[in-house]
């Protein structure tokens, strides 16, 4: 079989992700600083700090103990909105995937659209309510429509995922333009607009780290 997402390159995913956190610290802070309470880079640097440290020391046998691995550790390291949000994506990407040491393209897209589920399900967010979803969900749907469209190769994968990671930024982006209807930027109310969403940025950060890590598979 072609196309494998396997533990190993779970764990170049979780630590690109981690990298770009780390980079992007300032950027996610400022934006949160704009619509919310500034802590957001903080959060989830502190999260994926603690995430890669857990990978250290106790690399993971499988996919479902890895991302569950990750998702534990985000819901017990990051305060606020963003930790059990994206820990709640990553434990449904563990269920989703199963105890398997690897993952195909179909299986990777499943995963991803289970955990877009579970940000939705403990959120409550929808389209254009500015929010890490405006991002999230259309990397999902461009991941699902380019691989459906694809022969299962690698070369298919690398590219549906550049394809997520275009469709992630477009969201990130559109989200300066909406009023924030989710979280602490929905007490703004209409000084919210204007503004890009930091955990749309975030999650922008987390596709491209997909497409960075996974075309070495
Ligand atoms: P807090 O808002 O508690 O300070 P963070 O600053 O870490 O937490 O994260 C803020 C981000 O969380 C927002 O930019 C938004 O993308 C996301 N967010 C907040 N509430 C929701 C929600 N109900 N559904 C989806 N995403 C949300
Ligand atoms: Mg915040």
């Amino acid at each position: 079989m072609t196309a494998l997402v396997d533990v190993e390159a779970l764990d170049r995913w979780i630590r690109e992700f981690a990298g770009q956190v780390a980079a992007h610290k300032e950027l996610l802070t400022q934006l949160d600083a704009a619509i919310g309470d500034a802590d957001h880079g903080a959060n989830m640097d502190r999260g994926m700090t603690a995430v890669v440290a857990a990978l250290d020391g106790s690399p993971p046998a499988n996919a479902a103990l890895l991302l569950k691995q990750v998702g534990m550790t985000l819901v017990s390291t990051v305060g606020g909105a963003s930790g059990p949000l994206y820990g709640t994506f990553f434990l449904r990407m563990a269920t989703a995937s199963g105890e398997v040491t690897a993952l195909d393209g179909q299986a990777f897209a499943k995963a991803l659209r289970a955990g877009l589920e579970g940000v939705v399900s403990r959120g409550k967010a929808e389209a254009g309510d500015k929010t890490m979803y405006d991002a999230l969900a259309p990397a999902v749907e461009a991941l699902e429509g380019a691989l459906s469209a694809a022969a299962p190769l690698t070369e298919a994968l690398t590219e549906a995922l550049r394809a997520a990671t275009r469709a992630a930024e477009d969201g990130r982006d559109a989200t300066i333009a909406m009023l924030a209807r989710k979280g602490r930027a929905s007490y703004l109310g209409e000084r919210s607009v204007g503004h890009q969403d930091p955990g749309a940025t975030s999650a922008a950060l987390l596709v491209a780290a997909a497409a960075t890590a996974l075309a070495q598979s």
